[in-house]
This record gives C-alpha cells, sequence and structure tokens, in this order.
C-alpha cells in the first residue's frame, strides 16, 4: 500500500515537471495564497492580544495588512492574466519571469518585515530556488534568485546605515517574552517551508533515483525480448573474459542465428516474427545454467556466454539449447502452429588466451557460417 502510495507521488512529480510554463507559474502564485492568508491571521491574532504594543509597531502592522491586501489583488490580477494566457500562449516566457518575479520579491518583503537575519529565512530563501530550479524555467528562477538576492543585500545594508527599520514590523524584544513571540513567529512563518522542503527534497530524489535506475534497465535491455542488448552482452563478455582469466577456467561464446527467419515474417507476417523472437528468447534463457548469459546480438541473432564450461559442457548446454528451440510449438496468428531452429556456432575463448575477445567472437560467427552450411540446426565449435 505505501509502496503504491509512494510511486503515486512521485508519478505527480514527473507530471508537474510536464506542465506547460503557464501552468506551472500559475500554481507557484497560487502557492503564494495560503503564505498571504497565514500572514494575515497572525497579524490578527497579534492586533488582538492586550500586550501587542511590546511585541509589534501595531501602525505598521496595519500598513502590512494593506500592502498585503495589494500584493494579493495584484497576485489575482496575475494569476487572471495567467488563466486567460495558458491556452493561447501556454510557455509565454515573460509571464514565467514575470510570476518567478513576483513570488521572490514577495517573499523577500515578508521576510524583511520581521527580519532577514534568521535562520528560518535562510531555509525560505534557499530552499524556494532549488525547487525552482527543478520545476519551472531556469532563466526565470535564475532572474528570480538574483532579485531576492539583490533586494535582500540591500535591505540588510539599508537597515545597518540606520536608512531602513530592522524587522519593521517588530518592537526590538526585552523581555523573555517578547524575545520568544518573535522567534516563534519566525518558526510560524518558516512552519510550511521547513515542513514541506525536507519532504519535497526527499521525494524527488527518490523519483530520480527510480527514473535513473529505470534509464539504466533500458539502456541495457532489448525491448522486444527482454534479454540483454547488443551494448550489454558485449559488455559482459568483457566483464566474464575478466573473471574467467582469474580463475583460470574458460568462456564459451556463442552466437546463434534462426534458420530461414525471414520466411516467418514472408508468410506469417512481422508480429509473428516478434513473437517467435520472443518465445525462443525466453526458450534460451530457461536451458542455459545459472551464471550463464544470453542476449540479443542482432535481428534474429542471440549471443550465449557460458563460463567455465569446457568443450564437452559447451556443446551439450548448446545442443540443448538448440533442440529445446527445435520443440518449440509457436501460434502462426492463423490457428496453426509454427516450428523453428536455429544454428549456432561457438569458440572457446581460453582463460591464458593471447587471441583478443574481437578474434573470438569472429571465430565465433564463422563457425555459425559453417553450421549454415551445413545444413542449419545445428552446433558447430570453431
Ligand atoms: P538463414 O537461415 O540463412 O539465417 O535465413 P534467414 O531468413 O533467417 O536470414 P536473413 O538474414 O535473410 O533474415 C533475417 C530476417 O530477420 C530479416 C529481418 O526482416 C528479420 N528480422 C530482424 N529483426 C527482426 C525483428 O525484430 N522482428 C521481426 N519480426 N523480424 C526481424
Ligand atoms: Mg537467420
Ligand atoms: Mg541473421
Amino acid at each position: 500500500m505505501t509502496v503504491f502510495k509512494k510511486a503515486g507521488m512521485r508519478g505527480r512529480f514527473a507530471a508537474i515537471l510536464e506542465w506547460q510554463g503557464v501552468d506551472k507559474s500559475l500554481f507557484l502564485l497560487l502557492l503564494l495564497l495560503p503564505l498571504y492568508v497565514q500572514y494575515l491571521a497572525w497579524s490578527f491574532y497579534v492586533l488582538s492580544r492586550q500586550d501587542r504594543e511590546l511585541l509589534v509597531h501595531v501602525d505598521v502592522v496595519h500598513q502590512m495588512v494593506q500592502l498585503e491586501f495589494v500584493l494579493l489583488c495584484l497576485g489575482a490580477a496575475l494569476i487572471l492574466f495567467g488563466l486567460y494566457l495558458r491556452k493561447r500562449q501556454p510557455e509565454n516566457l515573460t509571464y514565467q519571469y514575470v510570476a518567478l518575479q513576483f513570488y521572490a520579491l514577495t517573499l523577500v518583503l515578508m521576510s524583511y518585515s520581521i527580519g532577514t537575519v534568521s535562520f528560518c529565512a535562510g531555509i525560505v530563501l534557499l530552499g524556494a530556488p532549488v525547487f525552482g530550479f527543478i520545476f519551472m524555467n531556469r532563466g526565470a528562477v535564475w532572474a528570480g534568485a538574483v532579485s531576492a538576492l539583490v533586494a535582500l543585500v540591500a535591505l540588510s545594508y539599508a537597515t545597518v546605515w540606520g536608512w531602513l527599520p530592522y524587522a519593521p514590523v517588530m518592537v526590538a524584544p526585552t523581555t523573555m517574552a517578547s524575545n520568544l513571540f518573535w522567534m516563534n513567529s519566525l518558526f510560524f512563518f518558516a512552519a510550511p517551508f521547513l515542513l514541506t522542503l525536507p519532504f519535497l527534497a526527499d521525494q524527488m530524489l527518490l523519483w530520480w533515483r527510480e527514473r535513473e535506475h529505470r534509464i539504466h534497465q533500458l539502456s541495457r535491455t532489448d525491448a522486444l525480448t527482454g534479454l540483454h542488448n547488443r551494448r550489454r552482452i558485449l559488455e559482459l563478455l568483457d566483464e566474464l573474459s575478466q573473471v574467467c582469466a582469474r580463475q583460470q577456467v574458460p568462456l564459451t561464446v556463442a552466437i546463434l542465428d534462426l534458420d530461414h527467419f525471414k520466411q516467418v515474417n514472408d508468410n506469417w507476417g512481422h508480429p509473428v516474427g516478434d513473437a517467435v523472437l520472443k518465445q525462443a528468447a525466453q526458450c534460451l534463457k530457461a536451458h542455459v545454467r545459472a551464471g550463464d548469459q544470453v542476449g540479443r546480438y542482432g535481428g534474429e541473432e542471440f549471443m550465449v556466454l557460458l563460463p567455465s564450461a569446457n568443450a564437452e559442457d559447451a556443446q551439450a548446454v548448446l545442443n540443448r539449447c538448440r533442440q529445446a528451440l527445435t520443440e518449440l510449438r509457436i501460434d502462426n496468428g492463423a490457428g496453426g502452429q509454427l516450428s523453428t531452429s536455429a544454428s549456432f556456432g561457438a569458440t572457446i575463448h581460453q582463460a591464458n588466451s593471447t587471441v583478443d575477445l574481437h578474434h573470438s567472437v569472429l571465430a565465433a560467427d564463422q563457425a555459425l557460417y559453417q553450421a549454415k552450411a551445413n545444413g542449419r540446426n545445428c552446433v558447430v565449435m570453431a
């Protein structure tokens, strides 16, 4: 159950990434709404307190409430414009830049009003762009982050030089109670970010890791048969040859090619040809030993790697596979069944051999030609 829930969550991340630029900007602007509500709730709460004069500058709180209202109207106007734009110009870049500027500067203003030199403000101002970079247009996020940084630095220096008050809403705390109130307020405003950022980061990294894993798997798997693809089986050839060399055991390299496969396609159509390839692949996998490897080497050619098999063992395994392939009965799509066979060419790569792997593959290929020449459906050892 939790697995499904998690997958669903990560699925939603993927879905957001696919959204159009304007829709992402709208989503961001809508996220500001609860922040406004939170700020207003805080303002009304503090104004309702008996000791408000000791905690905040009441007139500034009133001004901030008015300013919030103006910002709310501006935000609503931007949202309405975005709704108008989303069907007409879903990737409009200017809109994304404007939305991010608005978002960044609103956060800076809210932070400034209660004090920017706190670890809470730091988390908000660092965390917001990180997610921006993943979800939103990078240029727009850079622009928003730079604006926010410039505004913050300017505000900080302006407060130090005495041009502007530091945290204009707050009264400089003189008692434990007023200090506590300030600290609680900072946590209150940072709470939405503190609660969601680590969760989002964790989910996103999980989703990324899964995606990485899936792409990695796809890059080495043959889509039709599910076997190792050509790149992967050649990698395995390389890896196994090194393991076998260390263990001083031989490695058998075999290539097999389905016989008269073109006729299957010609007589029964490509989908039936595909079904033959799939079943042949399953059959080969089922008839090699654990530790042996099978990959799709080409169209209807497969490579089989048998580590630590001597010539007799190798021939026995390959003959078993060959026999099993002839026993397959495959639906021909017209109410009947068809059978298939394959020709095998193999070579044994000795542990202390000076022959390079490439030549062993060529030797297996030549043995395969020989098997075809010998009348097909047989195994030839080079
Ligand atoms: P031989 O016994 O000499 O190997 O004869 P053949 O007909 O098997 O040889 P040929 O190389 O002429 O034909 C291979 C055919 O395999 C041709 C190609 O259309 C088919 N083929 C390659 N890849 C696929 C695939 O993914 N699906 C299907 N259905 N056919 C494929
Ligand atoms: Mg063939
Ligand atoms: Mg072929």
